[in-house]
C-alpha cells in the first residue's frame, strides 16, 4: 500500500513551499487509495517552537487535509542512535577526532544514481559524495540520518519533496541500501521562483501561507494557486480537493522552476469571491460594520462589492465607504476626468426627453454608468 507523508520541521512560519509539498503528498496518498502521515521533525530543540507546530495543525485542518497518522520525530531518538550503532558496529561509519560521525561513502562504483519520479535519471559522480555526517560529536542524529530511519520506519513507500533535497536523497539512500531498508521512491519537486527568477526564500515574509490568509484570500484561492505551481491538473481552471485528487500525476509536474505571480492569485481569488453567497460574505464582515449596516439592505449590493475587490479584506473597506457615504455624507475623491465624465452624463441626462431611453442613449455616446461605478 502507499504511503505518503509530510514532514515539517517546527522551526519556522509555514510558507507556500512547503504548503505545495504537503497537498501534493495528500494527492498522491488518496489518488492511489493510501496513507497519509504527517510527521512533525521536531528535533531541532533550540528552533523547534510550539506556535509553528501549532500554525502546521492549523493550516491542516483549514485546507482539509487530513491525515492518517501523525508522528512526532523526537520520540524516535532512542531509534536513531541505535542505527548510529549499528553503522559503527558494521563499520559502515566512523567517529571522527572530536568531530562528528560520519558515514563511509563506499566508491567503488563510479557513479550513484537512482529513478527520481519528476527529475528522471539522477547520475552523480561517486568522487563527488565525501563522507557524511550522521551524528553530531555528542551523538545526536542529523537530519539526514533521522529523516531516513523515520521514512523507513513508518514504512514511507514515495518522499514528494523539494528539489533542494535531491542530494540529501542521494545520502540517504546509500545508507539505506548499506542497511537493506524498504526502498522509497522519491520525487523532488522543482522549487518556486519570484518573477525575478530568484528562490523563493522561507524567511520572506510574503511566503507565509498566514499572510495570505489575513491578507483575505480565501482557502479555495491559495490551493488553486499553489497546486498550479508546477502542474497544470489536466488545464482544469478551478479544481476542488476531489478534483485535485483525480487529476493528479506526478509525471506531469513540469522541470523548471515554477513562478510566484501574486497578480494570479488575485485573479482566482477574484473568481472565488463572486461564488460566495450572501451568508458566505457576511462572515467577512467585521463586527463594526456589521451593526452599522444593521439596517442595510445589503444582500442587495453585495455581488457588486464583491465584483470591486480582490481580498475578503477590501469588503470591510468597501463598506467603510458606503457607511461614510450615508452617514457623514463622505464621498471618495474623484480626478477630474471622472468629474468630466459625470458633467457629461448629466448634461445628456438634461437633453434628454424620454427616461425610459436614458441607458441606451448614455451608452450610444459611450458614457457607461459604470465607468463611474465607485463608491
Ligand atoms: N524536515 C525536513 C524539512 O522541513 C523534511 C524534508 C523531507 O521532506 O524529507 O525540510
Amino acid at each position: 500500500m502507499i504511503k505518503t507523508r509530510f514532514a515539517p520541521s517546527p522551526t519556522g512560519n509555514f510558507h507556500m513551499g512547503g504548503l505545495r509539498t504537503a497537498i501534493y503528498n495528500y494527492l498522491y496518498a488518496k489518488k492511489n487509495k493510501g496513507t497519509f502521515l504527517l510527521r512533525i521533525e521536531d528535533t531541532d530543540q533550540e528552533r523547534s517552537k510550539k506556535v509553528f507546530e501549532e500554525e502546521i495543525l492549523q493550516i491542516f485542518k483549514i485546507f482539509d487535509l487530513n491525515y492518517d497518522e501523525i508522528n512526532y520525530q523526537s520520540k524516535n531518538i532512542q531509534k536513531h542512535k541505535e542505527i548510529v550503532d549499528t553503522l559503527l558496529d558494521q563499520n559502515l561509519a566512523y567517529k571522527e577526532n572530536d568531530g562528528p560521525y560520519r558515514f563511509k561513502v563506499n566508491r567503488e562504483k563510479d557513479y550513484f544514481e537512482y529513478e527520481d519520479l519528476i527529475l528522471g535519471k539522477i547520475k552523480i559522480p561517486s568522487e563527488n559524495i565525501e563522507d557524511f555526517s550522521i551524528a553530531r560529536s555528542d551523538k545526536s542524529p542529523t537530519f539526514i540520518l533521522s529523516n531516513l530511519v523515520d521514512d523507513h520506519l513508518d514504512q514511507i513507500t514515495h518522499v514528494i519533496r523539494g528539489n533542494d533535497h535531491s542530494i540529501n536523497t542521494i545520502k540517504q539512500k546509500l545508507i539505506a541500501e548499506s542497511l537493506s531498508f524498504n526502498k522509497i521512491k522519491y520525487a523532488h519537486i522543482p522549487l518556486i521562483h519570484d518573477l525575478n527568477g530568484k528562490k523563493l526564500s522561507k524567511r520572506d515574509n510574503i511566503t507565509n501561507v498566514d499572510f495570505y490568509l489575513n491578507e483575505g484570500f480565501l482557502k479555495e484561492s491559495i490551493f488553486n494557486f499553489i497546486i498550479k505551481l508546477g502542474n497544470n491538473f489536466n488545464d482544469l481552471e478551478y479544481l476542488n480537493i476531489q478534483d485535485a485528487i483525480n487529476n493528479f500525476e506526478i509525471s506531469k509536474i513540469v522541470l523548471s522552476p515554477a513562478k510566484f505571480d501574486i497578480q494570479k492569485l488575485e485573479f482566482i481569488n477574484q473568481y472565488y469571491l463572486n461564488q460566495l453567497s450572501f451568508q458566505e460574505f457576511k462572515l467577512h464582515i467585521n463586527s463594526e460594520n456589521l451593526k452599522a449596516t444593521e439596517n442595510y439592505n445589503l444582500d442587495i449590493i453585495y455581488k457588486d462589492i464583491l465584483s470591486r475587490i480582490t481580498t475578503t479584506k477590501k469588503i470591510n473597506e468597501e463598506i467603510s465607504c458606503l457607511i461614510n457615504f450615508f452617514h457623514k455624507k463622505q464621498t471618495v475623491d474623484i480626478d477630474n476626468n471622472e468629474k468630466d465624465l459625470i458633467q457629461k452624463i448629466y448634461k445628456a441626462i438634461q437633453d434628454l426627453h424620454n427616461e425610459e431611453d436614458l441607458i441606451e442613449a448614455l451608452e450610444k455616446n459611450d458614457l457607461f454608468l459604470k465607468k463611474i461605478g465607485k463608491l
